[in-house]
């Protein structure tokens, strides 16, 4: 059976769709099926991947209210062997829309089950907050992957993401894990990016990537190409780290 990793951190802007997208292209650069499904509304990781996905296209969203069965909102990718599930602008309801449905921490969690198996990895592309959207992304998945942007205020707010998880592993999801923290948008030219570093091992021990993903345009520039890093600049350091970092998760099993 597949595993599934949510890409998760309530701060905005630390990498979490950066890490989603070029993690999962290298893996399935590497030959394994892996399925992207976006639940953040501002429906970002479509770009990474060169998926064209309107407001009137099917997207999460139609399978979250249960009108679309989950294999219909499946997309190809501009990568072999990588899909993609797109979000868009109608989730940013979704809180209020599911508001009565019952164990609504399980929709997304339920909808997977049966395309679970067609998957090597899947991963799951979290919004920056922790309302029910990413509930249901640490409800569904198997362990939790977390950017830390190497920053002054990286560690500021995640003792409530850590609650979060924990609460889910207490109550919902007695099998989530925490896959590791991965440092990104490193800068060697500071020390406080060197700080970051040594806080994040201390406080996180062995759940710290040894791959720093470092502070790289090339990252940033790809996503207008629709393209991954490594089918954008694979000679970049962009590209190097997280290739190295894909290894890394897929070591983990
Ligand atoms: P949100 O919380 O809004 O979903 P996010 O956590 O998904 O954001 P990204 O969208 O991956 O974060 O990254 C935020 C911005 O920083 C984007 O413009 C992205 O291109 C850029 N970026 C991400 N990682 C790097 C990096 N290592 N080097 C340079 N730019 C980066
Ligand atoms: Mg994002």
């Amino acid at each position: 059976m597949g595993r599934v990793i949510s890409v998760s951190n309530q701060k905005g802007g630390v990498g979490k769709t950066t890490t989603t997208v070029n993690v999962a292209a290298f893996i399935a650069d590497k030959g394994r099926r892996v399925l992207i499904i976006d639940i953040d509304p501002q429906a970002n990781a479509g770009y990474g991947v060169g998926v064209n996905a309107g407001e009137d296209d099917a997207s999460i969203y139609n399978v979250l209210i249960g009108e679309v069965p989950i294999r219909d909102v499946i997309r190809e990718t501009a990568v072999r062997d990588l899909y993609l599930i797109p979000s868009n602008i109608h989730l940013a309801g979704a809180q209020m829309d599911l508001l009565d449905t019952e164990r609504k921490e399980f929709i997304l969690s339920t909808a997977m089950r049966e395309i679970r198996n067609e998957f090597d990895y899947i991963f799951i592309d979290c919004p920056p907050s922790l309302g029910i959207l990413t509930l249901n992304g640490l409800v569904a998945a198997d362990s939790v992957m977390i950017p830390l942007q190497c920053e002054y205020y990286a560690l500021e707010g995640l003792n409530q993401l850590l609650r979060i998880i924990a609460m889910v592993q207490e109550n919902l999801n007695r099998s989530l894990s925490i896959e590791g923290v991965v440092l990104t948008m490193y800068d060697s030219r500071t020390n406080l990016s060197q700080q970051v570093v040594s806080d994040v091992r201390e406080y996180f021990g062995n759940k710290v990537f040894r791959t720093i993903i470092p502070r790289n345009v090339r990252l940033s520039e790809a996503p207008s190409f629709g393209k991954p890093i490594g089918f954008y600049d694979r000679g970049s350091i962009g590209s190097v780290t997280y290739e190295k970092l894909a290894e890394e998760v897929m070591k983990n099993g």
